[in-house]
């Protein structure tokens, strides 16, 4: 049977840049638009040209993307002509392969904050599809706060989006702009809708404010709609769009809609989601979402020893689908609470070969346990969990020893008469048998203790090169009778790769140093570099 086309557009650029605390610069938005464009996203939607000088700027140019580049507007002003509508004419210049109205399609908001009828509504939505098409434009239209207008009147409703269907528009879009809308609302009413326009013009776009913008985008589908309206990792004012990052997967992994339906993700664009979502957050300079679903890092990750065994067996026992399949991966969390079968699972996973009867393998469970009781958490901690491992099982070199490091912390004022407070980081290293020295200044003690530490590691420098921090935390804990610190710092590397080490101590600044040894000495062993 021949699978049905679905179509995914994303609306990052433009709807996700509402989020509270995101300012996309041109450059992200080019990044961003480039990223979506080989995950094979049908539509990348790049903002509203006229509205601010970066989304005109990015608009000024033919970006040369496979995806259909998309811009956003408003149709044309009530009592103006198209003709005579600065805002239509700056939207219909932008260089773009379609263009997306925003129209009203609920009678109270063409009342109260348009302020005008419901005649001219409609004469408006026809007046600026037809302008469009007329200019050789794909043109969408999203029916603004769809779902309320119809539950308060249907037929205006049905009327604006209809209007756009028989002027040509191809893709007729119904927004839950107020996001609460519920999943069996949402499958009655796009069904409705679905027997006035096909529902290979129908498109959903679903916002998060009931936790059911993804169920909601679903509901849509199984009622008629052909195209999903979302943005990566949920971005978007209030509580975010539809979760592209989560529907893509479910989409292409799940039979019921597997079987039914086609995207234009590959099997090979699948295993770069993880990438690509967490790529995004790296921009956003935020810490990834760990329980993100089919992406997260705790997505597949198991803690019970009972669990573990049984993933070991089989994973298909403990996991809804393939880790691999989203570019994610296994994870058996090694704790205190967990068995032997557990420490075996990741021994496993990170490619260490032992006997199960092993006297290295107890040994190796037992210092796991006396450190995390003084304070270490190596389930938060996969790669100093693996030099422990290493270091238990087999031999991790000794590539390098720090001899002595000194921070110091000074408040002053600087030659403008502020007072600044500067951190300064002097690092001894020996490596071979030379001996080298760096210093540096940091934004405080613990940046300048690393930039002093990975300034120079003479012939190892040219492995941590690419190596960055991308989160670091602190918490203080009360083992025993006085508080410890504990530090957990996440780095990444050139390809992507993501890893997290872990220190502890009463000492911050010492806590910090082992967790930024252990990040270092653990992207040497990953590459492979010579003893
Ligand atoms: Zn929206």
């Amino acid at each position: 049977m021949a699978r049905e086309r679905l179509y995914l557009f994303d609306t990052t650029l433009r709807d996700g840049a509402q989020t509270n605390g995101v300012d996309f610069t041109l450059a992200d938005k080019l990044a961003i638009a480039r990223m979506l464009d080989e995950l094979g996203i049908d539509y990348v939607e790049g903002g509203y040209p006229g509205a601010n000088p970066t989304d005109t700027e990015l608009f000024s140019a033919d970006r040369k993307l496979g995806t259909t580049f998309t811009a956003f507007g408003m149709t044309r002003r009530p009592g103006r002509s198209a003709s005579n509508d600065p805002g239509l004419a700056a939207l219909l210049e932008a260089k773009a392969d379609a263009i997306c109205f925003v129209a009203k399609s609920w009678d109270y908001h063409v009342r109260v904050a348009l302020e005008t009828t419901e005649e001219e509504n409609i004469a408006s939505i026809r007046d600026s599809v037809r302008a469009a098409k007329a200019r050789g434009k794909e043109v969408l239209l999203d029916c603004e706060h769809f779902f309320d207008g119809y539950k308060a009147n249907p037929e205006f409703a049905l009327a604006c989006a209809k209007a756009a269907y028989e002027e040509g528009a191809r893709w007729v879009v119904l927004c839950d702009t107020n996001g609460g809308t519920l999943p069996h609302e949402v499958e009655r009413i796009v069904g409705a809708v679905c027997k006035a326009i096909p529902g290979d013009h129908v498109g959903i776009h679903a916002h998060n404010d009931t936790e059911q913008a993804v169920a909601n985008s679903f509901a849509a589908v199984l009622a008629g709609a052909r195209q999903i309206q979302g943005t990566l990792n949920g971005l978007g004012e209030r509580c975010g769009n539809a979760n592209l990052v989560s529907i893509i997967p479910t989409l292409k992994l799940k039979p019921e809609f597997a079987d039914r339906f086609e995207t234009g993700i590959s099997e090979g664009a699948l295993r770069k989601l993880a990438q690509v979502s967490h790529a995004l957050d790296e921009r956003l300079n935020r810490a990834p979402n760990r329980h993100a679903p089919y992406v997260g890092e705790s997505a597949f990750a198991t803690k019970a020893g009972i669990h573990a065994s049984a993933i070991l067996k089989d994973p298909a026992t403990y996991e809804h689908v393939a880790p691999e399949s989203v570019g994610n991966k296994r994870k058996v969390l090694v704790s205190e609470q967990a068995g032997k079968s557990n420490v075996l699972a990741e021994l496993e996973r990170i490619g260490i070969k032992v006997d199960k009867n092993d006297p290295r393998v107890a040994r190796l469970l037992e210092v796991v346990k006396e450190r995390e009781t003084i304070g270490y958490a190596y389930e938060a901690a996969d790669a100093s969990f693996e030099l422990l491992a290493r270091r238990t099982l087999g031999r991790v070199p000794d590539y390098f020893e720090v001899t002595q490091f000194d921070v110091n912390v000074e408040q002053r004022f600087n030659a403008k008469g502020e007072q600044v407070t500067v951190a300064m980081a002097v690092v001894k290293v020996k490596v071979g048998d030379d001996s080298l020295i760096s210093a540096a200044e940091g934004n405080g003690p613990v940046n300048a203790l690393d930039q002093a530490l990975r300034k120079d590691l003479g012939k190892y420098q040219k492995f941590i090169e690419g190596l960055t921090l991308t989160d670091y935390r602190v918490r203080i804990l009360n083992a025993g009778t006085e508080a410890v610190t504990r530090v957990l710092i996440e780095s990444e590397d050139e390809n992507g790769e993501r890893w997290t080490t872990v220190g502890v101590s009463p000492n911050i600044i010492d806590a910090s140093f082992q967790a930024l040894m252990d990040s270092v000495i653990f992207k040497l062993v990953k590459s492979g570099a010579p003893a």
